[in-house]
């Protein structure tokens, strides 16, 4: 088997919740259980909600945590720092080479068209997706566009009726069509790529061999196999780890109490505990004992004994922990 190759990729926009924790914590825990690598990827393309205080807020609370990466931010080298917005350059590239194979295509779309099109589709009752209008444009369209100073946004050709099969480690097969997804944007108009596209070029490019990440990110997974399968890529293998709810079975919010580690740490929880507590959110050890030192734990863990079914944080069993530690 190739070398295990993992990635925690935050986006930096707020603290580091406690399902992005435990994320991060799966994928160390299966790295080390494998003799990998791990990559520390900060995804800061949001402009607007991302902060160099998270980033480095998401950081101190990994190393709390006791979580410790070989590539990526802070390790420096020919390897790193990853930050998004320090690759642009190379998302240009990758999209540059879809436009060229006529795999994507210029969208000149303002928001209010799009807006339009999405009100008429809605109103006769159909599909919301990108009509594709601009897959159609005439040179002399084209160029009356960019002379009217527009600048284009990317989309992506979605193939048409294709099935895309996803052999999640955790959730087994799922199975997506095509025709429930319009051509997608993979770089905005001022140049910025998209969630999508971005991880895609970079899982690829950083020999990722095992994509660890919360359930939420399963719908984009078809989008991002047309990618790999556009660009030439080896697709990695997929693990969505379960939703994190809240006692009342609610996905877990503010509401529910804190929700970010560093409010743990302030409280004056120990790191081993929520090592543990953590671990404890999604995958179950062998035997009855709950009480386990992080040795113990990233020595046992394993994708296999993860649950597909949401875990319940329970702030009882979190104390009852943190007391035994
Ligand atoms: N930046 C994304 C997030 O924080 C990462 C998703 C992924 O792991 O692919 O949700």
């Amino acid at each position: 088997m190739k070398k295990v190759k993992v990635r925690f990729a935050p986006s930096p926009t707020g603290p580091l919740h406690i399902g992005g924790a435990r994320s991060a914590l799966f994928n160390y825990l299966f790295a080390k259980r494998y003799d990998g690598e791990m990559v520390l990827r900060i995804e800061d393309t949001d402009l607007e909600r991302s902060r160099p205080e998270y980033e480095k807020e998401i950081i101190d609370s990994l190393r709390w945590l006791g979580i410790s990466w070989t590539e990526g931010v802070d390790i420096g080298g020919d390897n790193g720092p990853y930050r998004q917005t320090e690759r642009i350059s190379v998302y240009r590239e990758y999209v540059e080479k879809l436009l060229a194979s006529g795999q994507a295509y210029e969208c000149f779309c303002s928001e209010e068209e799009l807006e339009k099109e999405r009100e008429e589709l809605l109103a006769k009752g159909e599909m919301v997706r990108y009509s594709g209008k601009c897959r159609y444009l005439t040179p002399e369209e084209r160029e009356e566009k960019l002379k009217q100073g527009i600048k284009p946004a990317i989309r992506f050709k979605v193939p048409d009726n294709k099935v895309y099969v996803v052999n999640d480690l955790v959730r087994g097969k799922v199975a997506f069509e095509t025709g429930n997804i319009g051509d997608f944007i993979i770089m905005k108009s001022d140049g910025i790529p998209t969630y999508n596209f971005a991880v895609v070029v970079d899982d690829a490019l950083m020999g990722i061999t095992h994509v660890i990440r919360a359930e939420e990110h399963l719908s984009n997974t078809p989008r991002q196999l047309m990618l790999y399968e556009a660009l030439n890529f080896k697709v990695p293998e997929f693990a969505h780890i379960s939703l994190i709810l809240g006692s009342d079975r609610q996905k877990m919010s503010k509401r529910h109490g804190a929700t970010s580690l560093i409010q743990y740490r302030e409280k004056g929880y120990l790191p081993e505990a929520m090592y543990n507590f953590l671990a404890l959110l999604g995958w179950s050890p062998e035997g009855e004992e709950e009480i386990l030192t992080p040795e113990q734990i990233n020595k046992s863990f394993s994708l296999d004994r993860v649950s597909k079914s949401p875990a319940v944080f329970d702030l009882d069993k979190l104390n009852h922990i943190n007391q035994q530690h």
